[in-house]
């Protein structure tokens, strides 16, 4: 999709540092790392929220949550925890229109956010 910064991160066209994908997503490091580990996974096709993902073709919720614990394993923090987090909405502080887990994980994670 035209002007959506994450297409254009899954297109190559902008830089990120790239850490894992598989066929229909991949994940790269947050800008303003928030913990240790801190990941956004994406399906390379753009879908709004988490809803549209939920609707989306068969499987690619699957291969997004997937992917997150493959990160999570990588990482090294599976088995000690780590969060995955779809902000969705305003109120919920999304401000990237193009769907997103974060991961997150390396220290004690409170349950409540700012
Ligand atoms: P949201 O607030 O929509 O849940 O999360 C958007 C995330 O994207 C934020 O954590 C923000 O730091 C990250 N972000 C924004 N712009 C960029 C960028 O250009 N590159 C990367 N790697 N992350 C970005
Ligand atoms: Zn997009």
């Amino acid at each position: 999709m035209a002007d959506c910064l994450f297409c254009s991160i899954a297109a190559g066209e902008t830089a990120a540092t790239r850490v894992l994908e598989s066929p229909r997503t991949i994940a790269f490091s947050d800008i303003s790392p928030q913990a240790p580990t801190h990941v956004l996974v994406i399906p390379k096709d753009h879908y709004p929220d988490l809803a549209a993902l939920a609707g989306a073709e068969a499987g690619l919720l699957d291969e997004v949550a997937m992917l997150a614990h493959r990160i999570a394993a990588a990482a090294g923090i599976d088995e000690t925890g780590y969060r995955v987090v779809f902000n969705t909405g305003p109120q919920a502080g999304q401000t990237v229109q193009h769907v997103h887990a974060h991961v997150l994980g390396g220290r004690g994670i409170t349950w409540t956010h700012g």
